[in-house]
């Protein structure tokens, strides 16, 4: 049996065509993937495999994160967390719009970052995080799992969209990556928006990065030219600093001609120095996509998602060893990325359907839907 389905995948069968018998057991292990535990290695609920029940592969389906950290019921309000699922809800639903009357993938993935960009609650775009010399250093890449062609940008500080940028790059550039003022040259040659980079700014994250130098014993930089004057009085929870230490975005998207894709954007780490550049918008590591494996998304401390080559490694496990995405997903992130001592996340799925996510933090804002079914907005560690 082995044997016989390493024969078909050698030959390329998409995994719902193969033969019947094959395509009844892969295609329901595939959904009793999807079906897996959100986090951690606890054994699958009993999926719709032992029920005996042929599941076939949704038409389209989004997986989206909003970062990964130490997000507990303690640190939030009901209004923060409405605040969140209302900015997720958001993006599923453009993503969706998008996907069922037919859209690409990388439409889809566009279009929900875009909107988490413009969000000033998520780490990307507007409220990104500052790095140590008080700018907005942005990151972002997408990936096309049909063609492989990918597009990626490091410390952009001028154009609204990194993710439109990187896309960008992506087809209009012969390049893969561009970085610095020459990345937001090119957005601007190619009529992307560009703004002053006091556009990006949020008090809560200035606030933040004063805390972290003050910590460090660094030295603070002066107030950025054209942003409101320091508040008078203290701020609300919703934008008090360590409120939102994490929520770098990221999106994977299926398509209904069965393409799938994946985008990232970050303003990376609060005080980073020398222009310090993580995981996001390096392709294997915080970004990935491929139709013939899977597409990922990361979220947390990218050094160490640099070193696994996360992203990748997880679809090639998918690939080469033929791992469920969720067994795969796990593999690397609750054992290989715990191993290192890092921290953070994936969100994942596949062309045939199977969607995953998985972290080893105490909470993940993520998502899923696939047609047919309903949003899915989780963020603690407990939930489903
Ligand atoms: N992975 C991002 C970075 O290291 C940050 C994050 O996801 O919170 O730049």
């Amino acid at each position: 049996m082995r044997e016989e389905s390493d024969t078909l995948r050698a030959m390329n069968f998409p995994v719902c065509l193969r033969p019947l018998t094959l395509a009844v057991l892969l295609c329901v292990s595939a959904s009793a993937q999807s079906a897996a535990p959100a986090h951690g290695s606890a054994p699958a609920p009993a999926s719709k495999a032992s029920l005996g029940q042929p599941v076939q592969r949704p038409k389209w389906a989004i997986v989206l994160h909003g970062g990964a950290g130490v997000i507990d019921r303690n640190s939030m309000t009901p209004e923060v967390e409405a605040g969140y699922r209302a900015g997720i809800n958001e993006a599923l639903a453009a993503a969706e719009k998008i996907l069922d009357r037919g859209g690409s993938a990388l439409d889809a993935v566009e279009a929900a970052i875009q909107l988490l960009e413009d969000n000033p609650l998520f780490n990307a775009g507007r409220g990104a995080v500052f790095a140590a010399d008080g700018t907005n250093q942005l990151d972002a890449a997408i990936m096309d799992g049909k063609t492989l062609r990918a597009g990626a940008v490091a410390d952009v500080q001028r154009t609204r969209h990194p993710i439109s940028l990187a896309r960008a790059v992506m087809e209009r550039s012969p390049s893969v990556m561009l970085i610095g003022p020459g990345a937001d040259a090119f957005a601007a040659s190619v009529h992307l928006e560009q703004v002053p980079p006091s556009f990006f700014f949020t008090e809560r994250r200035w606030q933040a990065l004063i805390r972290d130098l003050e910590k460090q014993g660094l030295p603070i930089p002066a107030r950025p030219a054209g942003v409101p004057p320091p508040p008078a009085k203290p701020l609300s929870w919703m934008e008090a600093p360590d409120a939102h230490k994490f929520g770098t975005v990221g999106v994977v998207a299926l398509d209904l001609h069965g393409n799938i894709a994946a985008g990232t954007s970050t303003g990376g780490t609060t005080a980073k120095r020398w222009n310090r550049v993580g995981d996001s918008p390096l392709i294997g590591a915080g970004t990935y996509a491929s139709n013939d494996s899977c597409a990922v998304s990361a979220t947390g401390t990218g050094e160490y998602f640099i070193r696994l080559t996360v992203a990748r490694t997880i679809c090639a496990l998918v690939q080469y060893k033929g791992m469920g995405l969720q067994a795969a997903a796990d593999e690397v992130i609750q054992r290989q990325l715990t191993a290192l001592h890092g921290d953070g996340g994936i969100i994942a799925l596949t062309a045939d359907g199977q969607l995953a996510w998985s972290f080893n933090t105490p909470g993940m804002f993520r998502a899923k839907w696939q047609e047919g079914g309903k949003p899915q907005i989780a963020i603690y560690r407990d939930e489903p």
